[in-house]
């Protein structure tokens, strides 16, 4: 993904650029050497789940079996060693978003739960009468707990409209956003267009209107490390599983002072100060919305996945990523019938790429691929309102990640042609 307004930051603790090739990164990832149908592995369907590599598989095999017991109450060497574990995940992930503090994570179980967790705790802050803005090309995580927040208390929801392309149409937001508005949530990057939102001018907006901004980072975050504070949002949640770690976690990032001011989500144990016959007085902080035992061999697994993503070398990957999209958008645009759902530059997108294929529906376009070893997505990618907003009820979805090659990108460019010429 292109650095520029994304809030993606270059990492730091990167390997030199030398050191990296496409090669050296397949062969971390053994899943990808296997056949499908009798072809090569071709895997694009990122944008749904991705895999780990084997220092992810590494790290998780040695916390089960060195460390593995219960965080944050063990009495002995090995609680003290997974909760040294568990918190130096949750570091990573401080590290990852540049959070002031990683008292600022929450561990979830991914992106919906986050999205659930912050609609029910900032709900209870607000009153019928108030307004949600959010936009019509949310995934359906990042819209329907706000829709029925705003049915449950009576709260106005507006809706961000797109452009033709999938973009969002950013012009009117001025208005939208009225001094009524207590919340806008949008996606940094959607997983139909692969289109980057301009949170900096979502954001400039929120602010002078004393609105809060939640962010749902599930497309975005699998592309490099961010920087929440550089965005100046106030929630971002993304999932392990887009993100090269385990599945059953993720991580929700709440700015401290917005954090101080919610109400506990899940109650139970792991997050209370104390409990009496009469009443229970909670934690404070990330910990306050942790209840129960968290999944902490996963959050684990996280760790190392962000360890592992800060040390890429991010110049040269999204070099090399903007020849695959170059390369693929100009093979898109030569098949016949053939339309593009998004953005048509290279620049300044993510590699996400959707398509719709006159007189032939996007399962049996998947289903075709699928034959040659070309994994793809096919369907409304839980994204309804942006669908009917663009006048399509499916698209097939191609989706890099950093161990895609040129020869993915021709055996889909390839083998789309030969299903259009199947199918038509
Ligand atoms: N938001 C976006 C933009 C997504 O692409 C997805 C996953 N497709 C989600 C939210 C939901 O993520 P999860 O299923 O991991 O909770």
């Amino acid at each position: 993904m292109s650095q520029s307004g994304t809030g993606q930051s270059g990492a730091d603790l990167a390997l030199p650029e030398a050191d990296w090739s496409p090669a050296s990164l397949r062969a971390q990832f053994p899943i990808l050497h296997r056949q499908v149908n009798g072809h090569a592995l071709h895997y694009l369907d990122n944008a749904a789940t991705t895999f780990s590599p084997l220092r992810v598989q590494e790290a998780v095999a040695g916390f089960e079996n060195h460390s593995r017991a219960n965080v944050q109450r063990g009495m002995h060497q090995l609680g003290v060693e997974a909760t040294d574990a568990f918190e130096a995940a949750r570091g990573s992930a401080a590290r990852y978003l540049n959070a002031a503090s990683s008292e600022e994570i929450i561990f979830t179980s991914g992106t919906t739960f986050g999205v659930n967790l912050a609609a029910h705790c900032l709900g209870q802050l607000l009153r019928t009468g108030d307004e949600i803005v959010v936009s019509v090309a949310e995934h359906h995580s990042n819209f329907v707990p706000w829709q029925r927040l705003c049915e449950r208390l009576g709260l106005q929801m507006k809706l961000i409209p797109v452009q033709a392309s999938g973009s969002l149409d950013l012009d009117g937001l001025e208005t939208l956003v009225t001094e009524r508005c207590r919340l806008v949530a949008v996606s940094h990057v959607s997983n139909v267009t692969g289109s980057v939102t301009d949170l900096k001018t979502v954001s400039r907006v929120a602010r002078r209107r004393g609105a809060l901004l939640f962010v749902d980072g599930a497309q975005a975050a699998p592309h490099g490390p961010l920087d929440v504070q550089a965005l100046d949002v106030d929630c971002y949640a993304f999932s392990s599983h887009k993100c090269y770690g385990p599945t059953g976690v993720g991580v929700l990032w709440v700015r401290d002072a917005v954090l101080q001011t919610l109400p506990p989500f899940l109650v139970g144990g792991g997050m209370i100060e104390r409990v009496t016959c009469e009443g229970t007085r909670y934690l404070h902080g990330n910990r306050r919305f942790e209840a129960g035992t968290p999944p902490l061999v996963q959050a684990v697994g996280l760790g190392a996945a962000l360890d592992w993503l800060m040390e890429l070398p991010w110049p040269a990957i999204r070099r090399y990523e903007l020849g695959l999209t170059t390369r693929l958008l100009q093979g898109l645009s030569a098949i016949g019938g053939l339309s593009l759902v998004g953005e048509r530059q290279p620049q300044g997108r993510a590699p996400i790429f959707s398509f719709a294929i006159e007189g032939c529906h996007s399962h049996d376009v998947c289903q075709i691929l699928d034959d040659y070893g070309v994994a793809l997505r096919g369907g409304h990618h839980c994204a309804q309102p942006l669908m009917d907003s663009l006048g399509l009820t499916a698209t097939s979805r191609a989706s890099l990640a950093v161990f895609n090659t040129r020869e993915d990108v021709e055996a889909l460019l390839h083998a789309l042609q030969r299903t259009v010429e199947l199918l038509r």
